[in-house]
């Protein structure tokens, strides 16, 4: 009797261990349609981070590239937990998608690696370069955290900076809504950074 009902235990909790991967596999999957959607490109490599945070690219990225990702969270933690924010302060939390550079140097002639995303709220702001807006990264998904990214073969500062600055709109979701909302849309004005 005892056995039979430590089995069934064992049965229920495979059970539920077994319905919560299949919601995070429909979780990853929606994630990965719409970043998919929004850049138009496949991401056939899937990597991690040193310190954990989930990759998905173009092309597998280099050592350097993962670092760089690694340090823009560690900075993006630091300025939250000065904030007050503690939720959603591990690199597991974060699934980094790096698609390919639609223009690799800006209007100055920097480089800059960017994304050509659809204009809708930025139409006619001074983002709006007829019907699409280059952004260094665009949040795909809110919960899970995830965001997209350009590939950049240097400058990798700059990937740190991009992750810290999308992650912010992840922590501000996950920890201050009213705040998040009211620093969601950059056409309004404000940019980044929006943690001091
Ligand atoms: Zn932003």
């Amino acid at each position: 009797m005892k056995k039979r009902s430590i089995l069934s235990l064992i049965f229920v909790s495979c059970l539920i261990i077994a319905g919560l991967s299949q919601i995070a596999d429909a979780q990853n999957a929606r994630v990965l349609s719409e970043a998919m959607r929004v850049t138009g490109d496949r991401f056939t490599v899937t990597t991690r981070t040193p310190r954990g945070a989930s990759v998905y690219a173009v092309n597998r990225p280099s050592a350097a590239v993962l670092n760089a990702i690694d340090q823009g969270l560690t900075d993006l933690f630091a300025v939250a937990r000065k904030n007050g924010y503690y939720k959603r302060l591990n690199y597991t939390d974060y699934s980094i998608f790096i698609g390919r550079a639609d223009r690799t140097v800006d209007s100055q002639g920097q480089y800059s690696p960017d994304i050509a995303v659809g204009a809708a709220q930025y139409a006619g702001s001074i983002y709006d370069q007829g019907g699409y807006i280059y952004a260094a990264g665009m949040v795909i998904s809110t919960d899970p955290c995830a965001f997209v990214i350009a590939e950049h073969t240097r400058d990798f500062g700059r990937i740190s900076n991009v992750v810290r600055y999308e992650g912010e709109h992840l922590v501000l979701y996950h920890n201050d809504r009213p705040r998040y909302l009211a620093t969601l849309d950059h056409s309004k004005g404000g940019g980044h950074p929006i943690l001091q």
